[in-house]
C-alpha cells in the first residue's frame, strides 16, 4: 500500500488532516478588484435569483421546473411533457456549451456566477466576518469556552444563516412550483399543504447545511463540473495560475535587500507570505500549479496583487492566464479541439432554434374510440368514433376547429360541438366521422383531419377509417 507523502499536495486534501477529520477553513477576509467586481455582479445575479419567480413574460413565469405536475416554462416558454425531446436537445446543448466554455475559459462559471460561490462567499461568509470578524477572530471564538458573549454570537449568526436558507429554500420552491402556489401554503392552514410544507423545511435544511457546515465540501466533493475539470481543460485553457516563472524562487523579502540584490541572489517576485493560501476557501495553495479543489473565485489573485503593491512589483503574479501564456507568453489559441466542440455546439444549436421555431401552440392526437366498432347508418353512411386530445400550450384559450380534409365526409364534435381548450390546459372530446361507402376503400380507408386555431391550420392528423372489407 502506497504511503501518503503528506508534503505533496497530490496526495492528500487540503480540508482533512492526517486522521481524515475534517479541517475547517477560516479564509481570511478578501479586498481587491476582483473581488469588487464580483460583489456587484453577485448583487446583480442575487437580484436576478430573488425576483425571478415574480418576473412574467408573456402571463408565464420566467423559469418554472414543475416536476410534479410535467409542467416546465422556460424564458415564458411552456413545454409540455411532448416538448422532451426539446428539452434533452437544450440539455445537450446546455452541456456541449459548459465545455466550450470550460476547455476556453476554465471554471470562470464557478467562481463568479455558480449560486453556491455567490451565496457562500458573498452572503453567508459576509454575515460570518460581520458577526464573528476576520480568520483570526473566528479561529480564537471557536476555540475559546462557552461564554455568554460566544453564546450570543453564534446564536446570531446561526439564525440569521437559518433564516436566509429559509428564504432561499423558498425561492427556490417557488421555482418548481410557482409564486402563488407557495403563497397558498404559507398562508393557509398547515393541515392542508403538507407535501409542500416538507419541501419548505426540507430546503431551508439542506440551505442551512450547506452553508452552514458542508460549505467547500459542496464543490471539492459533491460538485461533478469540478471534477469534469481535468477532462477539459488543457494548456491553452484561462485559469487562475501562479505565475511560476516570475515568481520563484520563493522567499522572503529583507528590507535591507532591493529588487536588484534579490534577483541577483535567484529569488522571484513571491515573497512566500502565503497570503494567497490564507484567503482560499478551499485551503489550497495555488502555487503548486491548477487544481480541482480551485474555484476560481479570484481571492488569491487580489491578495497578492496587494502584497505586490506593497512590495512594488507589478501586479498579476497570480492572474487569469494559461499555462502557455504562462511559459511562452502565448495568447488564447483558437485550438482545434475548441473549434470541434464549437462546430458540435452551432449544429445543436441550429437544431434547437429549428426545433423552437416549428414548435406549434397546439398539439392534438387522435385515437378510435377503445372498444367501438364501425357503424352503419340507415342513409347507407358508414361511421367510426375517435377520441381527439388537444394540449394548448399557450397561456390563452384556444378554441380549436377539426376538418376532415381526405377523403370527403363528415366530421362532428361530439358533447358541446365545438372544442376550446383553456390556456396551458388539455381537453378531449369525441369525434364522429362518417363516410360515404363509395369513397372507402375495404377495411382501412386512410384519413386526414386538419387541426385549425384562429384561422391557421396548427397540424395535420393521420388515422384510418375503419370499414367492412369487400
Ligand atoms: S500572495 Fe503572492 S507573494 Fe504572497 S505567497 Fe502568494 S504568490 Fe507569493
Ligand atoms: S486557489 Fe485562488 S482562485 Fe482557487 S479557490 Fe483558492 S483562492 Fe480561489
Amino acid at each position: 500500500m502506497k504511503t501518503v507523502d503528506w508534503s505533496d499536495f497530490r496526495d492528500h486534501i487540503a480540508t482533512a488532516d492526517r486522521e481524515g477529520r475534517r479541517k475547517w477553513m477560516y479564509p481570511r477576509q478578501v479586498h481587491g478588484r476582483f473581488f469588487r467586481w464580483r460583489t456587484w455582479f453577485s448583487w446583480l445575479l442575487l437580484l436576478i435569483m430573488f425576483t425571478g419567480p415574480f418576473i412574467t413574460i408573456r402571463g408565464n413565469p420566467l423559469l418554472l421546473l414543475n416536476i410534479v405536475e410535467r409542467k416546465f416554462v422556460v424564458l415564458g416558454q411552456i413545454f409540455w411533457p411532448q416538448d422532451m425531446i426539446i428539452f434533452a436537445v437544450a440539455l445537450l446543448v446546455f452541456a456541449v456549451g459548459i465545455i466550450v466554455f470550460t476547455t476556453a475559459f476554465g471554471r470562470l462559471w464557478c467562481g463568479w456566477a455558480c449560486p453556491q460561490t455567490v451565496m457562500m462567499e458573498m452572503v453567508f461568509r459576509k454575515i460570518e466576518y460581520a458577526i464573528e470578524g476576520d480568520a483570526p477572530s473566528q479561529r480564537e471564538l471557536n476555540h475559546a469556552p462557552w461564554t455568554a458573549r460566544k453564546f450570543f454570537k453564534k446564536a446570531l449568526k446561526h439564525g440569521i444563516f437559518f433564516a436566509l436558507s429559509f428564504a432561499v429554500g423558498n425561492v427556490l420552491l417557488s421555482y418548481l412550483i410557482g409564486w402563488r402556489e407557495l403563497y397558498q401554503i404559507i398562508t393557509d392552514p398547515p393541515a392542508r399543504h403538507l407535501t409542500g410544507l416538507g419541501f419548505m423545511i426540507g430546503f431551508s435544511l439542506l440551505f442551512y447545511g450547506i452553508f452552514a457546515r458542508f460549505r467547500e465540501q459542496a464543490c471539492t466533493f459533491i460538485c461533478p463540473y469540478g471534477r469534469l475539470q481535468s477532462l477539459l481543460l488543457d494548456e491553452n485553457s484561462i485559469v487562475v495560475a501562479y505565475d511560476h516563472k516570475r515568481g520563484e524562487k520563493r522567499g522572503p523579502l529583507r528590507h535591507s535587500q532591493t529588487f536588484g540584490q534579490r534577483r541577483f541572489a535567484g529569488f522571484g517576485d513571491c515573497v512566500a507570505c502565503n497570503q494567497c493560501v490564507a484567503v482560499c476557501p478551499t485551503g489550497i495553495d495555488i502555487r503548486d500549479g491548477t487544481q480541482m479543489e480551485c474555484v476560481h473565485c479570484t481571492a488569491c489573485m487580489d491578495a497578492c496583487d496587494t502584497v505586490m503593491d506593497k512590495t512594488g512589483s507589478q501586479r498579476g503574479l497570480i492572474r487569469y492566464a494559461s499555462l502557455n501564456g504562462i511559459e511562452r507568453g502565448q495568447p488564447l489559441r483558437f485550438t482545434p479541439r475548441l473549434a470541434g466542440y464549437l462546430v458540435v455546439l452551432a449544429v445543436l444549436g441550429t437544431v434547437l432554434g429549428l426545433m423552437l421555431y416549428l414548435r406549434s401552440d397546439v398539439e392534438a392526437t387522435v385515437l378510435r374510440a377503445p372498444g367501438s366498432l364501425f357503424q352503419q347508418m340507415p342513409d347507407g353512411h358508414f361511421s367510426n368514433l375517435y377520441t381527439v386530445r388537444v394540449v394548448n400550450k399557450t397561456s390563452r384559450e384556444m378554441p380549436v376547429e377539426l376538418r376532415l380534409e381526405n377523403p370527403a365526409g363528415s366530421l362532428n364534435v361530439m358533447g358541446q360541438g365545438s372544442i376550446v381548450v383553456a390556456p396551458q390546459q388539455h381537453a378531449e372530446n369525441s369525434v364522429l366521422i362518417e363516410l360515404d361507402p363509395a369513397v372507402m376503400k375495404s377495411g382501412a380507408t386512410p384519413l386526414v383531419i386538419g387541426v385549425y386555431a384562429e384561422g391557421k391550420k396548427l397540424e395535420t392528423l393521420k388515422t384510418a377509417f375503419i370499414g367492412p372489407r369487400n
